[in-house]
């Protein structure tokens, strides 16, 4: 694997570490404990830098400035279109530093550099725009009630919100969660993951030079049990919008009771991705591959199930592991490298045991199995053949570069089998039929279906999970749902 030590021309530089510090009330200070942690780069295992560990104490000081954030006139009374201009504006600055912020992507996530310039960035950029142009379309209705009244409903924000996302897709996620919540007028205590803060520490600086009211974003690094808790079980939280696993989710769901926070979550998947024979057979193994070891296989909505109809397996999974055996892993910073390293060691270790538990169980390992290099959380991209419904790498989440690959033979029984699992959160269908396409479409219990295509995304396509994948949805109109209220007035006539 050539790194950093034996730069050439297609490998990026690092970029400057500015701010490692907690975001509140518009000024950048040390954690009240004076703790800080670690963050580390997963491709060499070094330390990046030293973050702040913020906890309760932080957040606490965090929802103050957020809470009179959000009564200050200077953002509750702001001209709604003023408000978008706003959000307009830090787009503008995160695509001006768009160089930075993909290397610091790179360097705390381990994804490619090519992956965090083609998706991560852009995306960021379009979902700040998109929901900038939000800010002043949020309006209510007029109803005809019965008697001599006009009643009519306005939609006001939801107040403080606390918002926790995870590392997969650090900078993503922090556009997919502050665009809706400052379109809606709310106030912002975001807690980025552990593993990497680096790019959302960035990006509150960007927000500052854009000109919010200081208190509007706040930013507390630290861990989930200690600032993530916090958060969730703080008084001065109206709502908590929360990225990552579903065991958290229902922590969460437990510590918010005594409040009664709204809460929206989006959280794992096994989305079955199913091949029928009549596919465009080469699309159909593109998409798979890429629906799969995209990002690491680091995706809540990865196709970790791959139904093959059982006329044509023999020929797909010639062709997948022909695929995945030419991917190219090695520095993230190279830009022609197509796979990083997984994000942290504990991570690693659960994908290792998984192709383990796999093999034990029966699956055949076609490609990969082992790690990739001998420095880095690298694993090479994995094809398990012949996997069946009941192992345990067809039922639980991976969340590595690991594919299943089950066979069925007639459209009600891989529906039954794609259905049958309590997450929702995605599925594909790769067929010519138009007919069958659209049957599998409606018969799919997942949030998203992709017909001959996969991880398809647009800020304006709403997403988020059925069943034990997520409550809610974001992107979109709908995802403006869950930061607002929504206010009858009733004004009698004479
Ligand atoms: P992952 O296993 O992918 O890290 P998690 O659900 O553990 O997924 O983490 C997603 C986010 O939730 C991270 O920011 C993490 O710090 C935070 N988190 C973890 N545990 C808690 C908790 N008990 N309360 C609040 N946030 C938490």
């Amino acid at each position: 694997m050539s790194t950093a030590t034996k730069p050439s021309s297609s490998v990026v530089k690092r970029p400057q570490i500015r701010q490692s510090e907690c975001f509140i009330n518009g000024q950048w200070q040390p954690a009240a404990s004076g703790k800080t942690f670690e963050t580390v780069d997963p491709a060499t295992e070094a330390v990046i830098t030293q973050v702040a560990e913020g906890d309760a104490a932080d957040v606490d000081l965090a929802v103050t400035a957020a809470r009179r954030a959000f009564e200050d006139s200077a953002w509750s009374r702001m001209d709604a279109r003023d408000r978008g201009r706003l959000m307009l504006k830090l787009a503008d600055l995160i695509e001006a530093e768009a160089e930075e912020l993909t290397a610091l992507e790179t360097w705390d996530n381990g994804k490619p550099i090519r992956d965090a310039r083609a998706a991560d960035l852009p995306l960021a950029v379009d979902c700040l725009r998109y929901y900038a142009g939000f800010a002043d379309k949020i309006q209510g209705e007029t109803i005809p009630v019965r008697g001599n009244y006009f009643t009519y409903t306005r939609r006001e924000p939801v107040g403080v919100v606390g918002q926790i996302i995870p590392w997969n897709f650090p900078m993503l996620m922090v556009a997919w969660k502050w665009g809706p919540a400052l379109a809606a007028g709310c106030t912002i205590v975001m807690k980025p993951a552990e593993q990497t803060p680096l790019t959302c520490l960035r990006l509150a600086r960007l927000a500052q030079k854009a000109g919010f009211p200081d208190g509007v974003i706040n930013v507390v690094p630290g861990y989930g049990p200690t600032a993530g808790a916090a958060l969730v079980r703080h008084p001065g939280v109206d709502k908590i919008a929360f990225t990552g696993e579903h065991l958290t989710a229902q922590t969460i769901m437990k510590e918010a009771a005594p409040t009664l926070k709204r809460l929206t979550f989006e959280l794992g998947g096994k989305s079955p991705n199913i091949v029928f024979a009549d596919a465009d057979l080469e699309a159909a193994v593109a998409g798979a591959h890429f629906g799969l070891f995209f990002n690491q296989g680091q995706c809540c909505c990865a196709g970790s199930r791959v139904f093959v109809q059982e006329k044509i397996h023999d020929q797909f999974v010639e062709r997948i592991v022909a695929m995945s055996q030419s991917r190219r892993l090695g520095d993230p910073f190279d830009v022609q490298t197509e796979q990083g390293p997984q994000v942290d060691r504990n991570q690693f270790d659960k994908i290792m045991k998984y192709i383990e538990l796999g093999k034990k169980e029966g699956a055949r390992c076609v490609a990969g199995g082992d790690r990739f290099g001998d420095r880095g959380y690298f694993v090479k991209p994995t094809v398990l053949d012949q996997v069946t419904d009941q192992m345990a790498v067809a039922r639980e989440e991976i969340f590595g570069p690991v594919m299943s690959v089950l066979t069925f033979r007639d459209v009600d029984e891989v529906v039954q089998r794609g259905n049958n699992t309590f997450y929702g959160l995605a599925a594909a269908v790769w067929t010519r039929d138009v007919s069958k396409a659209h049957h599998m479409a409606r018969r799919l219990r997942a949030g998203t279906v992709w017909v001959n295509c996969y991880d398809v995304f647009d800020a304006a396509a709403p997403f988020g999970g059925f069943k034990m994948s997520g409550q809610g949805r974001e992107l979109g109109a709908k995802g403006l749902d869950g930061y607002l209220e929504t206010k009858t007035v009733t004004v009698a006539l004479d």
